[in-house]
């Protein structure tokens, strides 16, 4: 076994682990990033082939108000472009397709509308009462916390058609089914996105932008500056804080030590990780209990763009 000694140990090469140890090095201080995988980028990948030059099959978009990946990529000359918004947009439902223009797909039934504006007023409204920092001090937090957004719907929506819609809202930003998630939560997550307009909508949204060349680009770069900091294919699998410091142990049998640790991963893969002294009640609740949504992100290539044919019809639903 061999030990190796750092100021700061980083689980985890995704965005926030190596973002993190950027900036402590920039600081003076020596962190190691250990991930787990044989690549950067966690949850963000870009893939690099012939048929599509490249794609990003994590996570891709960005816009306003992500101000730090926005400023690494500034640094790191990495470019973006706007989505195209300028064509229509399709809508496809009961079998059928409907090109619109904005955020939301129109609807020709002035009830619908009615309910449809009506929800989006309703979840911003009460998203205002949620205070960012402290969610749990909400006026009406037990509440909403012991509502689902199923409930919720179910409350607020009296047409079909936004009910059907409001859970395409759910598993779009979630990716988890409206009955799985708290209402507070929810709430409190598209307030901190913007609210339900600027999460939802191209631009001036959450998907305004794509980063040219890919997504993945942001860490490789953080990692080139990182250089032989970062350690790939070290499965982080104990953290033992008995003593001064910390000792953590890979599946690859190697220890280090550092006088401190961040662990940039999704909570619930602290699961897999010793702690030693165990992890608060509260804290090892969160990870038992935090499950991470589940989504599979298809790409889809045509040959040609016939919705660009289609004429602005106003949905039925
Ligand atoms: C399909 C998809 C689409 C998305 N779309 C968008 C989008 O369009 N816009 C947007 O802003 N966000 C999007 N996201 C979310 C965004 O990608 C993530 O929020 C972000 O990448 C998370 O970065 P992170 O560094 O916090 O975590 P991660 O990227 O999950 O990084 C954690 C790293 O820790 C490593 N690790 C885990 N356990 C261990 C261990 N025991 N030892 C060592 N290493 C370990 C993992 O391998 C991983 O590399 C999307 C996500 C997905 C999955």
């Amino acid at each position: 076994m061999t030990t190796n000694h750092y100021d700061v140990i980083v689980i985890g090469a995704g965005i926030s682990g190596l973002s993190a140890a950027k900036l402590l090095l920039e600081s003076g201080l020596s962190p190691v990033v250990l991930e787990a995988r044989d690549r950067v980028g966690g949850r963000t990948f870009t893939v690099r082939n012939k048929e599509t030059n490249y794609v990003d099959l994590g996570g891709a978009y960005i816009g306003p108000t992500q101000n730090r990946i926005l400023r690494l990529a500034k640094e790191f000359g990495v470019e973006t472009y706007k989505v195209n918004e300028e064509e229509n947009l399709v809508h496809h439902v009961k079998g059928k397709s409907y090109a619109f223009k904005g955020p939301f797909p129109p609807m020709w039934n002035p009830l619908a509308l009615m309910d449809y504006n009506n929800l989006w007023r309703k979840m911003d409204e009460m998203g205002m009462e949620i205070p960012r920092e402290a969610p749990w001090k909400a006026p009406h937090a037990e509440e909403w916390d012991q509502m689902t957004m199923k409930q919720l719907f179910d409350k607020l929506c009296w047409t079909c058609g936004a009910r059907r819609f409001a859970t395409l809202f759910v598993n779009v930003n979630v990716t988890s089914e409206p009955h799985e998630v708290s209402a507070l939560w929810f709430l409190w997550y598209i307030k901190q996105c913007g609210g339900t307009m600027r999460i939802f909508s191209t631009s001036n949204g959450g998907q305004e932008r794509k980063f040219v060349g890919g997504s993945g680009q942001i860490s490789e770069h953080m990692a080139r500056r990182l250089g032989d900091r970062v350690k790939l294919e070290r499965a982080v699998y104990s953290i033992d804080q008995t003593g001064d410091g910390v000792v953590v142990k890979t599946l690859n049998q190697e220890t280090y030590q550092a006088k401190y640790i961040i662990i940039a991963t999704a909570p619930g893969l602290n699961l897999k990780m010793h702690f030693n002294p165990p992890l608060p009640p509260m804290r090892n609740q969160l990870i038992h209990r935090v499950p991470v949504g589940s989504v599979i992100k298809c790409m889809v290539y045509y040959k040609e763009n016939f919705w660009r044919k289609k004429k602005v019809v106003v949905s039925e639903v």
